[in-house]
């Protein structure tokens, strides 16, 4: 008979004789306050992340989230991405707090309030939301290099792009750019950092609700689960900042120990260029 602290302990543990993937790692999540960065937080933590620092500028959330998966293993701090120096504050404080950064995941993004169609361009409303989809990311992934590179750590750094980073649309047209050029820092970073064995990778994840695309348009969580619904090519699985979680377990986990410069994308096979019915009788 187990006493319920040894329950506690088997629970936390995760099914007998499994290994945790990220035993002892000390990893920092950007817009960990909320959706995919508040799920890949807690996969992180529950796959045996010695400490998560989450980083947002929810502040009130944020310390919610880091409580809900306990204080000894998460940790919260206020960091807006689109200022380098607090993003360096985050980057020193968790080597000066926990020894190093094994991983980033630089997942922090945003939305512009309006349609953004390339005629009616807000360039005000482009320029915030390049500091921080853009010169936010270019930041994170700058001092965790530095970081990785000064504590000779074979680190891993995941961004989080967005199937909208290889594709046109007909609006989000800031987004999207902003998007295609996180692919371009991840690619440049994963040739520049290879040599010192730090491997860079992105996620791309499908539209799915979260409260940045709900928010923005005004819809409950189902409600927004069930327009992607409709959007996506592969039935029978509605797309959850878990499913985006469990892809970048992978990308940071060394079951990808020979994986860099991937763009990860989980979308249901929703990019895969494909010809319609009518062309395909002429083949
Ligand atoms: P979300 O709004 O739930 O989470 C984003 C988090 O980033 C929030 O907690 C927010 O406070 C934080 N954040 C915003 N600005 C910040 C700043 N300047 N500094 C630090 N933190 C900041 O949204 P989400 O859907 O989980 O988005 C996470 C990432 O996924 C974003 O990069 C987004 O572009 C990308 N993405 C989302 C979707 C989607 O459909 N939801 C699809 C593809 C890619």
């Amino acid at each position: 008979m187990t006493d319920r602290s040894e329950k506690q302990t088997l629970e936390y543990k995760g099914r007998v004789g499994e290994e945790r993937r990220l035993k002892a790692k000390v990893a920092i999540v950007t817009g960990g306050a909320s959706g995919i960065g508040e799920a890949t937080a807690r996969v992180f933590a529950e796959q045996g992340a010695r400490m998560v620092v989450l980083a947002d500028i929810q502040d009130e959330l944020g310390n919610q989230v880091a409580a809900s998966i306990g204080t000894q293993r998460c940790t919260y701090i206020h960091c807006d991405v689109a200022d380098e120096e607090q993003v360096q504050n985050l980057v020193q404080s968790t080597v000066d707090a926990y020894g190093q950064v094994d991983i980033m995941f630089s997942n922090a993004g945003i939305l512009s309030p309006s349609q953004q169609t390339v005629p009616e361009l807000d360039m005000s409303q482009l320029d915030r939301l390049f500091a921080v989809n853009v010169r936010g990311m270019a930041a994170c992934v700058k001092h965790a290099a530095r970081a990785m590179l000064e504590g000779r750590v074979r680190g891993s750094i995941v961004c989080t792009a967005s199937v909208g980073g290889s594709h046109g649309g007909p609006n989000a047209t800031d987004y999207i750019m902003s998007k295609h050029a996180v692919l371009g820092l991840m690619r440049s970073a994963s040739v520049q950092l290879a040599e010192h064995g730090i491997r860079v990778n992105c996620v791309s994840p499908n539209g799915l609700a979260t409260p940045l695309t709900c928010k923005q348009r005004g819809m409950s969580e189902e409600e927004g689960q069930e327009v992607y619904r409709k959007y996506a090519r592969l039935q029978g699985v509605v797309l959850t900042p878990k499913h985006v979680a469990d892809a970048v377990l992978f990308l940071v986990s060394d079951d990808s120990a020979f994986v860099t410069a991937l763009d990860l994308r989980v979308d249901g096979g929703f990019t895969l260029p494909s010809i319609s019915i009518s062309n395909s009788i002429l083949l």
